[in-house]
Protein backbone atom coordinates (compact mmCIF):
# COMPACT_ATOMS: atom_id res chain seq x y z
CA UNK A 1 0.00 0.00 0.00
CA UNK A 2 1.55 3.22 -1.12
CA UNK A 3 -0.12 6.80 0.23
CA UNK A 4 -0.30 9.73 -2.09
CA UNK A 5 1.15 13.07 -0.80
CA UNK A 6 -0.55 16.92 -1.05
CA UNK A 7 -4.19 17.90 -1.78
CA UNK A 8 -6.20 15.24 -4.13
CA UNK A 9 -5.82 15.22 -7.77
CA UNK A 10 -8.47 13.23 -8.44
CA UNK A 11 -11.53 15.25 -8.42
CA UNK A 12 -13.13 13.60 -5.46
CA UNK A 13 -16.66 14.11 -6.17
CA UNK A 14 -17.39 13.61 -9.76
CA UNK A 15 -14.73 15.21 -11.96
CA UNK A 16 -16.96 18.14 -14.00
CA UNK A 17 -20.14 17.76 -12.08
CA UNK A 18 -22.19 20.24 -11.17
CA UNK A 19 -25.59 20.72 -10.30
CA UNK A 20 -28.52 21.43 -11.86
CA UNK A 21 -30.33 23.22 -8.91
CA UNK A 22 -31.70 26.39 -9.68
CA UNK A 23 -31.70 26.18 -13.68
CA UNK A 24 -34.71 26.87 -15.07
CA UNK A 25 -36.36 23.00 -16.52
CA UNK A 26 -37.19 22.51 -20.02
CA UNK A 27 -40.99 22.97 -21.12
CA UNK A 28 -40.56 20.25 -23.23
CA UNK A 29 -41.91 16.57 -21.72
CA UNK A 30 -39.59 14.24 -21.49
CA UNK A 31 -40.44 10.48 -21.81
CA UNK A 32 -38.97 8.83 -18.89
CA UNK A 33 -38.39 5.13 -19.96
CA UNK A 34 -36.71 6.81 -23.17
CA UNK A 35 -34.78 8.51 -21.26
CA UNK A 36 -33.78 5.21 -18.83
CA UNK A 37 -32.58 3.62 -22.01
CA UNK A 38 -30.42 6.69 -22.94
CA UNK A 39 -28.84 6.48 -19.99
CA UNK A 40 -28.56 3.45 -19.01
CA UNK A 41 -26.69 3.10 -22.70
CA UNK A 42 -24.29 6.00 -21.84
CA UNK A 43 -23.29 4.27 -18.84
CA UNK A 44 -22.57 1.37 -20.42
CA UNK A 45 -20.54 3.09 -22.73
CA UNK A 46 -18.79 5.03 -19.85
CA UNK A 47 -17.85 1.81 -17.93
CA UNK A 48 -16.76 -0.35 -20.34
CA UNK A 49 -12.94 -0.72 -20.78
CA UNK A 50 -11.53 -2.59 -22.96
CA UNK A 51 -8.26 -3.80 -21.34
CA UNK A 52 -5.46 -4.39 -23.21
CA UNK A 53 -2.86 -7.56 -21.47
CA UNK A 54 0.83 -7.37 -22.02
CA UNK A 55 3.48 -10.50 -21.00
CA UNK A 56 6.71 -10.07 -20.28
CA UNK A 57 9.09 -12.89 -18.40
CA UNK A 58 7.31 -12.69 -14.92
CA UNK A 59 4.80 -10.33 -15.03
CA UNK A 60 1.46 -9.70 -17.03
CA UNK A 61 0.56 -5.80 -17.29
CA UNK A 62 -3.18 -4.81 -17.91
CA UNK A 63 -3.94 -1.06 -19.08
CA UNK A 64 -7.03 0.11 -20.35
CA UNK A 65 -5.99 3.53 -21.40
CA UNK A 66 -3.78 4.70 -24.41
CA UNK A 67 -1.79 6.75 -22.07
CA UNK A 68 -0.88 4.08 -19.80
CA UNK A 69 0.08 2.07 -22.23
CA UNK A 70 2.80 4.06 -23.67
CA UNK A 71 5.03 3.43 -20.86
CA UNK A 72 5.01 -0.19 -20.84
CA UNK A 73 8.17 -0.91 -21.28
CA UNK A 74 9.58 1.65 -18.88
CA UNK A 75 7.16 -0.42 -16.11
CA UNK A 76 8.55 -3.89 -17.53
CA UNK A 77 12.03 -2.43 -16.98
CA UNK A 78 11.15 -1.17 -13.10
CA UNK A 79 9.81 -4.80 -12.81
CA UNK A 80 12.49 -6.99 -13.88
CA UNK A 81 15.09 -5.12 -12.17
CA UNK A 82 12.98 -5.03 -8.84
CA UNK A 83 12.68 -8.97 -9.18
CA UNK A 84 16.15 -9.17 -9.35
CA UNK A 85 17.34 -6.66 -6.19
CA UNK A 86 14.56 -8.56 -4.65
CA UNK A 87 15.98 -12.18 -5.08
CA UNK A 88 19.92 -10.82 -4.08
CA UNK A 89 18.84 -9.76 -1.27
CA UNK A 90 16.81 -12.83 -0.15
CA UNK A 91 13.56 -12.58 -0.72
CA UNK A 92 11.02 -14.64 -2.99
CA UNK A 93 8.80 -12.69 -5.73
CA UNK A 94 5.61 -15.12 -7.02
CA UNK A 95 6.67 -16.97 -10.07
CA UNK A 96 4.03 -14.55 -12.31
CA UNK A 97 2.21 -10.91 -10.90
CA UNK A 98 -0.20 -9.32 -12.26
CA UNK A 99 0.15 -5.96 -12.61
CA UNK A 100 -3.42 -4.42 -13.25
CA UNK A 101 -3.00 -0.25 -14.16
CA UNK A 102 -6.47 1.22 -13.60
CA UNK A 103 -7.68 3.72 -16.12
CA UNK A 104 -9.88 5.86 -13.41
CA UNK A 105 -10.52 6.31 -9.87
CA UNK A 106 -13.59 4.94 -10.20
CA UNK A 107 -12.31 1.48 -11.51
CA UNK A 108 -9.51 1.17 -9.04
CA UNK A 109 -11.56 2.12 -5.76
CA UNK A 110 -14.43 -0.47 -7.07
CA UNK A 111 -11.87 -3.37 -8.12
CA UNK A 112 -9.33 -2.49 -4.21
CA UNK A 113 -12.26 -0.64 -1.84
CA UNK A 114 -9.60 1.18 -1.24
CA UNK A 115 -9.65 5.60 -0.94
CA UNK A 116 -8.27 7.56 -3.25
CA UNK A 117 -5.25 8.65 -1.12
CA UNK A 118 -4.10 4.74 -1.37
CA UNK A 119 -2.23 5.05 -5.18
CA UNK A 120 -1.14 1.30 -4.94
CA UNK A 121 -2.44 -1.96 -3.18
CA UNK A 122 -0.81 -5.39 -3.15
CA UNK A 123 -2.54 -9.00 -3.51
CA UNK A 124 -0.53 -11.57 -1.72
CA UNK A 125 -3.18 -14.15 -2.60
CA UNK A 126 -3.35 -12.74 -6.56
CA UNK A 127 -0.43 -11.75 -6.44
CA UNK A 128 -1.40 -8.91 -7.97
CA UNK A 129 -0.87 -5.37 -7.81
CA UNK A 130 -3.39 -2.45 -8.32
CA UNK A 131 -2.12 1.10 -9.33
CA UNK A 132 -4.18 4.50 -9.96
CA UNK A 133 -3.30 5.72 -13.50
CA UNK A 134 0.40 5.80 -14.19
CA UNK A 135 0.17 9.88 -14.84
CA UNK A 136 -0.67 10.03 -11.00
CA UNK A 137 2.52 8.27 -10.05
CA UNK A 138 4.86 9.82 -12.66
CA UNK A 139 3.60 13.24 -11.99
CA UNK A 140 4.50 12.13 -8.53
CA UNK A 141 7.89 10.81 -9.48
CA UNK A 142 7.12 7.65 -8.01
CA UNK A 143 6.68 5.37 -10.62
CA UNK A 144 9.73 2.97 -9.96
CA UNK A 145 9.13 3.23 -6.13
CA UNK A 146 6.10 2.37 -6.25
CA UNK A 147 6.21 -0.75 -7.91
CA UNK A 148 9.38 -1.69 -6.07
CA UNK A 149 7.32 -1.29 -3.08
CA UNK A 150 4.34 -3.23 -4.10
CA UNK A 151 6.34 -6.05 -5.26
CA UNK A 152 8.41 -6.83 -2.16
CA UNK A 153 4.83 -7.06 -0.11
CA UNK A 154 4.32 -10.20 -2.96
CA UNK A 155 8.07 -11.27 -2.40
CA UNK A 156 7.75 -10.27 1.91
CA UNK A 157 7.82 -13.48 4.18
CA UNK A 158 4.41 -14.53 5.84
CA UNK A 159 3.44 -13.35 9.57
CA UNK A 160 4.97 -9.87 9.59
CA UNK A 161 3.08 -7.63 11.20
CA UNK A 162 1.61 -4.60 9.01
CA UNK A 163 3.63 -1.95 10.27
CA UNK A 164 7.05 -4.09 9.79
CA UNK A 165 6.19 -4.72 6.36
CA UNK A 166 4.99 -0.98 5.16
CA UNK A 167 8.49 -0.06 6.90
CA UNK A 168 10.05 -2.37 5.22
CA UNK A 169 8.66 -2.27 1.74
CA UNK A 170 9.61 1.54 2.25
CA UNK A 171 12.92 1.04 3.11
CA UNK A 172 13.31 -0.96 0.12
CA UNK A 173 11.95 1.07 -2.43
CA UNK A 174 13.82 4.06 -1.16
CA UNK A 175 11.10 6.27 0.13
CA UNK A 176 12.08 8.98 2.56
CA UNK A 177 8.96 9.94 4.18
CA UNK A 178 8.37 13.26 5.55
CA UNK A 179 5.60 13.32 7.12
CA UNK A 180 5.88 13.31 11.49
CA UNK A 181 6.26 10.13 12.97
CA UNK A 182 3.04 9.63 15.35
CA UNK A 183 3.98 10.02 19.00
CA UNK A 184 3.30 7.15 21.86
CA UNK A 185 1.19 5.12 19.51
CA UNK A 186 1.10 1.76 20.53
CA UNK A 187 1.53 -1.01 18.06
CA UNK A 188 -1.99 -2.49 17.99
CA UNK A 189 -3.65 1.28 17.47
CA UNK A 190 -0.54 1.78 14.75
CA UNK A 191 -1.58 -1.47 12.73
CA UNK A 192 -5.40 -0.67 12.62
CA UNK A 193 -4.33 2.64 11.18
CA UNK A 194 -2.31 1.25 8.60
CA UNK A 195 -5.43 -1.37 7.54
CA UNK A 196 -7.90 1.48 7.47
CA UNK A 197 -6.49 4.77 7.68
CA UNK A 198 -9.35 7.55 8.17
CA UNK A 199 -7.55 10.04 6.05
CA UNK A 200 -4.26 11.35 3.86
CA UNK A 201 -2.50 12.89 6.37
CA UNK A 202 -2.62 9.86 9.50
CA UNK A 203 -1.83 7.39 6.70
CA UNK A 204 1.43 9.40 6.02
CA UNK A 205 2.05 10.16 9.59
CA UNK A 206 1.37 5.94 10.61
CA UNK A 207 3.64 5.01 7.05
CA UNK A 208 6.24 7.37 8.42
CA UNK A 209 6.05 5.78 12.29
CA UNK A 210 6.69 1.97 10.34
CA UNK A 211 9.73 3.30 8.86
CA UNK A 212 11.20 4.50 11.93
CA UNK A 213 10.31 1.36 14.06
CA UNK A 214 11.80 -0.46 11.18
CA UNK A 215 14.65 1.38 11.47
CA UNK A 216 14.90 0.75 15.33
CA UNK A 217 14.46 -2.56 15.02
CA UNK A 218 17.43 -3.03 12.03
CA UNK A 219 19.76 -1.11 14.71
CA UNK A 220 19.09 -3.08 17.39
CA UNK A 221 19.33 -6.58 15.18
CA UNK A 222 22.69 -5.19 14.19
CA UNK A 223 23.63 -4.40 17.33
CA UNK A 224 22.70 -7.57 18.68
CA UNK A 225 24.57 -9.31 15.88
CA UNK A 226 27.59 -7.54 16.90
CA UNK A 227 27.04 -8.33 20.69
CA UNK A 228 26.60 -11.94 19.27
CA UNK A 229 30.28 -11.80 17.30
CA UNK A 230 31.71 -11.14 20.40
CA UNK A 231 33.89 -13.72 21.86
ZN1 LIG B 1 2.70 -0.97 1.44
Amino acid sequence: MRGGRGASPFGLGGRGATSEAGRPFSPKPCCPALLAIVLLAFLTTALAQSWQTTRAPGFVLQTASAEDARHLSEVFGILQRTRRDLIVAGYHPPALVRVVVHPNLKSYTTATRLPWFVLSAANRIKNQIDSQRLRVLLERKSLERTLRHELFHLAQPEGWPRWKAEGMAMRFAGDQPSARPLENISEAELERLLTNPPNQETLNRAMATAFLWVGRLQTSNRGSEVEGSRP
